[in-house]
């Protein structure tokens, strides 16, 4: 198997017990030994209907409600998320009047949030959930768009394949801001009890292989806000997008970190 970010060789890293838990047992994660990137060959050697079942089964049991088992802090995580987005909206480091996506949107809670609290019109995508709210556009609708802000949190962790980030960089603009919430590690660590190796979290992304991303898809700058744990990644206008979160971490110091290339913040 090869490594799906940088297309390296990849070698077993360990294998997790989960002893039935939506029908999972032995989980054969491997690692990329040029990115780091980690991925599930036990996932992606399912077959589409084995794979969306079990997202049925661990979806179904949260969505729609306003907590998460596996994942407490979810609710107030997208809230903070809607509100720095719409502060930075409010600075014009995002362009507002842009089209915006929120690709794979689950329950499209993030969407609702940016509409009610800072009148922001978000098409909402989700693959698996597209035919269950009139309120979701199609994929041919999607991909006959041009969006200047994309949104995608907590969706990276669960892709199996390149082809929904090719997907997501297709219809976003020259001149688009990304904006993506995923768990990103300086190395991926070996350790069976680690909280982050959930049924359909298949994988598991290094700074490295972020970077990699960031620099094949032609940005320039990014911002990272630890408080909402969002990334936001720009291809133009990175001077202003430096001054404007200069003086705002003037007013709040450290809230947050601005890199010209990628913001590699977390390093444990
Ligand atoms: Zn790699």
């Amino acid at each position: 198997m090869k490594c799906y970010v940088c297309s390296s060789e990849t070698r077993p890293f360990f294998t997790e017990n989960f002893e039935g838990l939506y029908r999972l047992k032995f989980v054969e994660y491997w690692k990329c030994l040029n990115c780091g990137f980690v991925l599930s060959k036990t996932h992606r050697d399912m077959s589409q209907g084995q794979w969306e079942e079990l997202n049925e089964a661990v979806h179904s049991s949260f969505q729609g409600t306003d907590s998460a088992k596996d994942d407490p802090k979810w609710l107030s995580r997208l809230t903070k998320q809607a509100n720095v987005i719409g502060r930075l909206t409010e600075l014009r480091v995002i362009p507002v009047d842009a089209p915006w996506v929120d690709y794979a949107c689950g329950d499209g809670q993030l969407a609702c949030m940016l509409k009610d609290k800072f009148a922001i019109e978000v098409d909402k995508y989700d693959r698996y959930m597209s035919s269950c709210d009139s309120g979701y556009i199609t994929y041919s609708q999607m991909i006959a768009k041009e969006y200047g802000n994309l949104i995608n949190t907590s969706a990276m962790e669960h892709f199996l394949s390149i082809d929904p980030v090719k997907e997501m960089m297709n219809i976003l603009s020259d001149s688009g801001v990304f904006m993506v919430h995923t768990l990103v590690r300086e190395n991926i660590p070996c350790d069976l009890q680690w909280f982050y190796l959930l049924p359909v979290h298949v994988a598991l992304h290094t700074n490295r292989s972020m970077a990699i991303l960031f620099e094949r898809y032609g940005f320039e700058a990014s911002v990272y806000h630890p408080e909402s744990t969002m990334w936001f990644w720009f291809r133009n206008s990175t001077d202003f997008v430096e001054k404007v979160i200069r003086v705002q971490n003037e007013l709040i110091p450290g809230q947050f970190f601005f890199r010209n290339g990628f913001m590699d913040y977390w390093k444990q």
